[in-house]
Order: structure tokens, then sequence, then C-alpha cells
């Protein structure tokens, strides 16, 4: 028999669940879109019935208990969601005893942003480390600090919100309602936003081109990019030098020994590391410039592998 932990992902999108060995390895897998508008009975449902199937696929497997991440704001210590903006009606849904009664094991229910950074932490880009800051850049930023061999939680769980750190006075609105939020400056939607503007006044033809009747995300800047487009590659540098300047933030804040770059955006990284480091340079105090900075591991499945690691005992 294999130790292993069930894992759902809970996304306004996807929902998505697996059987982890306590290894790290996904041993089974299996995803649906959420049945997002159908309340907390209906997405139940649909979790209990991918967590047979991957346990259908697994008959050697030890389950010794399910780890759920899932969108803040979240009490992680009474297994509540608390308020899932992208999810309609879940509001203080006891998600974790629910669970646990239905399914006969113990549950335990973490921030989905939190979760990944567990994952890469204990099983990813982070192992070896005492202290990291996962950085997730994709429609939004999110986060999860690890700091002295745990994660951070604070008060209600709500630690770690990194995308939403006031860093410009200019008046730019935010997802969350705040004004001059990290995320607003240097999210994948950030970046779509500064690239639109730009080929709607004739300066990005290479990026409208590759769009065409589509609207224009990070992905298309990305690809023009790569083919050395210049406006596109002006417009990574700004994106890179934004997200420098947050990471430098988060260097002072946390003395974090490496910082993990994930998402859609994170995953541009090797083109936007030489921008990232020169303004960690001029912005963190000397101390803080040589810590790396380095692209996540587990990619999508980050999430799950760090869900299931609420279950899985430390390695010795
Ligand atoms: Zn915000």
């Amino acid at each position: 028999m294999t130790r292993a932990a069930l894992a759902v992902d809970l996304g306004g999108t996807d929902l998505r669940a697996a059987v982890v060995e306590a290894t790290g390895r996904v041993a089974a897998f299996a995803s649906t879109p959420t049945d997002a508008k159908g309340g907390p009975e209906a997405v139940i449902a649909q979790m209990v019935a991918l967590l047979e199937r991957v346990r259908a696929e697994t008959p050697d497997a030890d389950i010794i208990g399910l780890g759920v991440g899932a969108p803040g704001p979240l009490d992680p210590e009474a297994g509540i969601v608390v308020d899932a903006p992208t999810l309609v009606g879940w509001r203080n849904v006891p998600l974790a005893a629910i669970l646990s009664k239905r399914l006969g094991c113990a549950v335990r229910l973490e921030n989905d942003a939190n979760a990944a950074a567990l994952g890469e932490w204990r099983f990813g880009a982070g192992q070896g480390t005492q202290s990291m800051v996962f950085v997730t850049v994709s429609t939004g930023i999110g986060g999860g600090v690890i700091v002295d061999g745990h994660l951070l939680h604070g008060r209600r769980g709500l630690a770690g919100e990194i995308g939403h750190m006031t860093i410009s006075e200019r008046p730019v609105r935010c997802a969350c309602g705040g004004v001059g939020c990290w995320e607003a400056f240097a999210s994948g939607t950030a970046l779509a936003r500064e690239a639109s503007q730009l080929a709607a006044s004739g300066g990005a033809s290479e990026i409208g081109r590759l769009a065409g009747p589509d609207p224009i995300t990070g992905r298309h800047v990305a690809e023009a990019a790569r083919q050395g487009d210049g406006p596109a590659l002006n417009l990574l540098d700004e994106e890179a030098r934004w997200l420098g300047i947050g990471l430098a933030n988060l260097l002072h804040l946390y003395s974090p020994e490496r910082v993990i770059l994930g998402g859609g955006v994170g995953s541009l990284l090797p083109m936007m590391q030489e921008r990232i480091r020169h303004t960690i340079g001029e912005r963190a105090m000397a101390a803080f410039r040589d810590v790396p900075v380095v692209q996540a591991a587990l990619g999508r499945n980050a999430g799950l592998v760090g869900a299931a690691s609420l279950m899985l005992p430390e390695a010795s």
C-alpha cells in the first residue's frame, strides 16, 4: 500500500481532484467544469463524484485524508469557505465538515494560493528552504508566504494577500475594489490592458495582428515578444519593472531564501529576469539583492499537490 492523500482544487472555472502520493507524485487526476452557478450542494456533489473516480483508479493507495484548496477568504482552522466571489451561494459553507461526513475521512481546507505555495515548498521549486515567497501572476496576483518553516496564516487566515499591497498612487482601480494595488499594475489583466491601449493607439500592430478579432491577452504579448517585436518587448519590460517593485517589497517584508514565480505571466520569467533583477537591485537594500527569483516547478498541479500535503506527513 502506498500512502497517499486525496486533493481537491476548487476553482471558479475548473474543479480538479487527484490522488497524491507521499512523494508528491500525482497518481490519479480528474477534472470537470465547476458548476459555479449551481450553489454549494451541486459543487460538493461534483467533488464527491470526482474523488470517487480518482479513488477507483488507485485501489492500492492507503488514503490518509483529503486536502482542499478553495478561493479565499476562508477559515482554514474551522474549515469554512467564508465567501468565494467566483462561486454563487458560497457564504460560510462548512466545507471540511460536510466532506468529512460524506467521505468518512479527515479533511483540511486551505486558501488556494496558500495551497499552491505549500505544494511548491514541499515538492517543487521551494524544496529545502525554511522561508520562501510564492507569487502567482495570472489574471490576478496571489501568493503564499512560508516563514521559518511555516505557512503564514495571520488573522482569519488572510495573510499573504500580496497582490493587494498598494504600489502606486496612480488611480488605477483593482478588481478588489482598491486603488493602486500591485495586481492592478502587474497582473496578466494589467499587461493585457496596457497592450490593448497601445494597440488602440496604433503602437502595437504585431500584437494586434496575433490577436486578430479576439481581445488582446498577455499571451499575445508574450508571443510577439518571442518574435522580437519591439512594442511587445517594451510591454514585458514594463511588466517586469512592476513585478520587480513588488518583489523588492516582499524581500524586505519576509526575507525569503527564494522567491518562486508561478502563473501564466510568471512562466515568462526568462524574458523578464534581467529587468526584474535590475529593479530589485535599484530598490532593495543590499542584503536582499542576491535572493534568487525562480520559476515555479509544479505548474497547475501546485494547488492540488499542496492541498494534499495538508494531510501528508512531513518528510523526515
Ligand atoms: Zn487589490
